[in-house]
């Protein structure tokens, strides 16, 4: 059973002093090694999106790394889809807009792309179905001395709940594996469907993948970046997603996880924001409102503890009334027909860690 350490909100109202207690309770001052780099992987928000992590949060883990003489940067990877942090360019530009730059965080924003050296790790032990072969991750983030993952917990569309589970395999690898893993769950068209030809899914397609033939939309397969695009923007709502999708990439993620950390060099630790519990992710402009009240911080050396921890603390927290009619177990998973719990049980099984968990207050 591992350890989640919890400052709950409900005691006090000041994350900072809160998230400090949490952290000088934690073995993490232990951990950061001195005039080591410590990479501080966080998801710095769509362009438009106000519910990712504050700022000021990231900048007070940023003071106690370097209270310990520890060397911090925060890091983050390219998106696979197009938008405002597709290339680090417009990534850079993006977590600028959004308080993330070198003169406020006092830490270096490093974004990497496939560019950058990466670091194949081959999946020897895969289960459930999972068809990824290998994943290939940032060397820059494989080698740091230290990793602390920062995730803003709220709600994904393909995985109920997004934390720290979902931070480590998708946040922490090239496109190339972000993209395989989608791939699972690339849109369908439905022959059924009532397609009058109108060849916006051609036209708005950003990979250009679909051509319209005899006036129905035939895709490349091998050119679909599974963004969803098509299934969106279809006024016939002709695309479908595929059976089980949603199961499916949770399987891939819970590898994708489960090689990063193994193929980290230093110590890892987890810390988990539950506020602004959104149902959509900071990869969308407009991820909703909260659904309950602010819980609070937790922290963890074991991904898949603080993930289910995370998943418990919101379905004990208050609902915000009117917004949502979904019920507990598994709130987040609940809003988006899915079960958050597949992606932390494959990796528990692939012995990430343990879904058992000890809560203890600070
Ligand atoms: S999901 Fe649809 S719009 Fe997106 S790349 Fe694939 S075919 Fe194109
Ligand atoms: S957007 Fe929809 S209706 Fe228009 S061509 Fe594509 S599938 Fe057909």
């Amino acid at each position: 059973m591992s350890q989640v350490l919890f400052f709950s909100y409900a005691n006090d109202i000041n994350p900072l002093s809160g998230l400090q207690r949490l952290i000088s309770k934690s073995p993490l001052s232990d951990m950061i090694p001195k005039d080591e780099p410590v990479a501080i992987k966080l998801h710095m928000g769509e362009l438009g999106n106000i519910r990712y992590l504050r700022p000021a949060l990231v900048r007070k883990v940023v003071d106690i790394v370097k209270s310990r003489k520890g060397k911090p940067f925060l890091f983050d990877t390219v998106v696979s889809y197009p938008g405002e942090r597709q290339t680090k360019k417009k990534y850079l530009r993006t977590a600028a807009g959004n308080g993330f730059v070198k003169s406020s965080m006092n830490a270096p924003v490093v974004i990497a792309d496939d560019e950058d050296e990466q670091q194949t790790i081959a999946i020897m032990n895969r289960i459930d179905g999972c068809q990824l072969k290998e994943v290939k991750a940032p060397a820059l983030l494989l080698q740091s001395s230290c990793l602390i993952v920062l995730s803003h917990v709220k709600g994904h569309e393909l995985t109920g709940i997004g934390g720290a589970v979902k931070n480590l395999g998708m946040g922490c690898v090239s496109t190339a594996t972000k993209r395989a893993q989608h791939h699972v769950n690339m849109p369908l068209f439905n022959e059924e469907s009532d397609c009058d030809s109108c060849g916006r899914c051609a036209e708005l397609c950003p990979t250009d993948a679909i051509e319209l033939v005899d006036g129905k939309p035939e895709r490349a397969v091998a050119e679909c970046i599974a963004c969803g695009t098509c299934y969106i923007k279809c006024p016939s709502h002709c695309w479908v997603w595929p059976p089980r999708a949603k199961e499916k990439l949770q399987v891939c993620l819970g590898h994708t996880a489960s090689a990063v950390v193994s193929a980290h060099r230093g110590k890892i630790a987890f810390v988990n924001f539950i506020q602004d519990v959104v149902p959509l992710c900071d990869c969308a402009a407009a991820s909703g409102k909260p659904i309950v009240q602010d819980v609070g911080i937790t922290f963890s050396l074991d991904p898949v503890a603080i993930d289910k921890a995370s998943i418990d603390l919101i379905d004990q927290a208050p609902i915000i009334p009117g917004s949502t009619s979904a019920k507990p177990p598994d709130l987040l998973g609940k809003i988006h027909h899915t079960n958050s719990l597949i992606h932390l049980e494959t990796a528990q099984k692939l012995k990430l860690g343990s879904i058992k968990y000890e809560l203890i207050s600070v």
